[in-house]
């Protein structure tokens, strides 16, 4: 930890698929704990970290609208996947002592504030990490979006998306072994060449707010940490 952390403020997306470890369904407690720590130690540096997750390791309106469930109703469903999915995280946080809020885009006082862009702010400058909640809070969005939304409303100087893999590859590295990892790449050739990184909304939200994405593995410990310092293996998107 010699390093100084080169983002003062970021937000990290973690799809819910992240939390299922080996599973494939609901919540690893073990994965969610790790991630937890990974987030806890960057947190140490003094960095003011925003949490989105995901909600699809428990539901995705889309694959419930493919089975014939209205597309609206399936996707306020998935938001409520995320609520599920920010309390398992804000629990693992606290157990680390780490101060936490999570704050929901669907109002749910018995358990989450609601998300009110100033308090959150506030929030993070006390050094309380914000788990931001139920997505946008609109059906038709992807948490990917909530993501950027909630980093250029926070005013983030990064956002972080950890994934499976370290980084953007030129295929999926676990099928083709000729695939090859970008160092850098731009927003638009993540647009154009369809690069699997985030959906285009999200791309495009961070590019009107000059947000760089940094895409790493989330599943190799200690690796947010690193990336925050500029060491291991990432994909940046820039201009
Ligand atoms: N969702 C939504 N609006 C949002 C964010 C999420 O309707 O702003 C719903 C949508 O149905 C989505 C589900 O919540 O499929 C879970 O989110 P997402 O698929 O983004 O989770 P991830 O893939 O990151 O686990």
């Amino acid at each position: 930890d010699s390093t100084a952390p080169l983002y003062q403020r970021v937000l990290l997306k973690v799809s819910g698929e992240a939390l299922m470890g080996a599973g494939s369904f609901g919540l690893d407690p073990e994965t969610v704990n790790a991630i937890a720590a990974d987030v806890a130690s960057v947190h140490r540096m003094g960095v003011e970290v925003g949490l989105v997750i995901g909600g699809g390791n428990i539901f995705r309106g889309i694959a419930a609208a493919a089975r014939g469930m209205d597309r609206a109703q399936g996707d306020y469903a998935g938001m409520l996947a995320t609520v599920i999915n920010a309390l398992m995280m804000q629990n693992a946080l606290e157990a680390l002592d780490v101060d936490t809020r999570v704050m929901s885009a669907i109002q749910m006082p018995g358990i989450a504030e609601p998300y009110i862009r100033r308090r959150a702010v506030r929030h993070m400058e006390k050094g309380r990490i914000v788990i931001f909640a139920a997505g946008t809070g609109n059906p038709f969005f992807t948490t990917d979006t909530a993501a950027a939304l909630r980093a250029a409303e926070m005013e983030c100087t990064a956002l972080f998306k950890g994934t499976q893999v370290d980084g953007v590859y030129s295929a999926d590295p676990r099928s083709d072994k000729n695939a090859t990892r970008f160092e850098e790449l731009s927003y638009l050739d993540v647009l154009s060449k369809d690069l699997n990184v985030m959906d285009a909304s999200a791309i495009s939200l961070a590019r009107e707010n000059n947000l760089p994405i940094i895409v790493f593995n989330i599943h190799m410990p200690g690796a947010f940490a690193k990336v925050m310092q500029g060491e291991g293996r990432f994909t940046r998107i820039v201009d």
